[in-house]
């Protein structure tokens, strides 16, 4: 089979160097190993939707010398599938409608797993009917079973849903289908074989695969890239050094994502086109050097 790796930013704002390392990472992977590379722009939320930003980003990619074997998918134009795969679920007796509101869910205790803040939802709606009257979103019966996957970087990984997050919504009181099911529908769609992407999504991959197993699609590998933060530990896409890439030394930027990357790039590289930058990085890929790195820190020397 051939490998298939993918990069799914959502359109919220330009490219930064946070999210350049986990492009930079998912083409390296799949292209070392001689594999097919996608971009599906995550535009499912049209109120965080900035307008340009998906156009601004394709651009960027494309002055780095990203090159994508098919046409980009936009989440926008998927609600068709999304829907198919919902109905699927709702069939099978795997979704509830909940009415809880805002408030009431933010007055239950964190979850005790430490791999997430989020909220652990109780099943409070799961045998409760629900009056026509009520707006409401569908939550996932979550199974009660540790899920166990090897995340190809950061090594080991094991959850139970039931206990760390309960039951999650995969379609919202406003009618959009949550990330959670729209990522596993276009994963599959696209025969993604390696999902590689940053480690602030890795405690969402368990719920991945819960829903992967009840709509029968496989579950590709995953292996989660250390995230790039700045010298206080914030992510950058959050701080100050998330500002848009410039362009105009992209051979640079390049190199400079691949020593984030611990890849060790030739510093003569650093004068060469891009072209045989990448032509090496390809080469010399090995995310065996990143192994349960969880960060990357930013330091001053870099500029970009
Ligand atoms: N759209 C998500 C983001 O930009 C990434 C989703 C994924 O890679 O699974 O954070």
């Amino acid at each position: 089979m051939t490998t298939r790796g993918r990069f799914a930013p959502s359109p919220t704002g330009p490219l930064h160097l946070g999210s350049l390392v986990a492009a930079v990472g998912s083409y390296l992977h799949a292209r070392h190993a001689g594999g097919q590379w996608l971009v599906r722009i995550e535009d499912l939320d049209p109120p965080r939707t900035v307008p340009g930003a998906a156009e601004d980003i394709l651009h960027t990619l494309e002055a780095f010398g990203f090159h994508w074997d098919e046409p980009v998918i936009y989440q926008s134009q998927r609600t068709d599938a999304y829907e198919q795969a919902f109905q699927y679920l709702k069939d099978q007796g795997l979704v509830y409608p909940c009415a809880c509101t805002r408030s009431e869910l933010q007055a239950l205790p964190a979850n005790q797993d430490g791999l997430s803040e989020e909220l652990h939802y109780p099943g409070t709606c799961r045998h409760k009917p629900i009056r026509e009257s009520e707006s409401y979103a569908w939550r996932f019966r979550v199974p009660n079973e540790s899920i166990h996957f090897i995340d190809g970087i950061q090594g080991e990984q094991r959850m139970n849903l039931n206990e760390s997050i309960g039951d999650f919504v995969i379609k919202r009181r406003d009618g959009l289908f949550a990330y959670q099911l729209a990522v596993v529908v276009d994963d599959a769609a696209q025969h993604i074989s390696e999902v590689v992407r940053g480690v602030d999504l890795l405690s969402n991959t368990p719920r991945q695969i819960a829903l992967q197993r009840a709509l029968q699609l496989p579950t590709p590998d995953y292996a989660h890239l250390p995230l790039a933060v700045d010298r206080h530990g914030n992510k950058l896409s959050k701080s100050t050094h998330a500002a848009a890439l410039t362009l105009d030394q992209p051979t640079a930027t390049l190199w400079q994502v691949l020593q984030l990357l611990h890849q060790d790039p030739p510093t003569a590289l650093q004068q060469e086109h891009i072209h045989a930058l990448w032509q090496w990085a390809i080469e010399h890929w090995n995310h065996n050097r990143l192994n349960h790195i969880q960060h990357i820190m930013l330091n001053n020397a870099l500029n970009y």
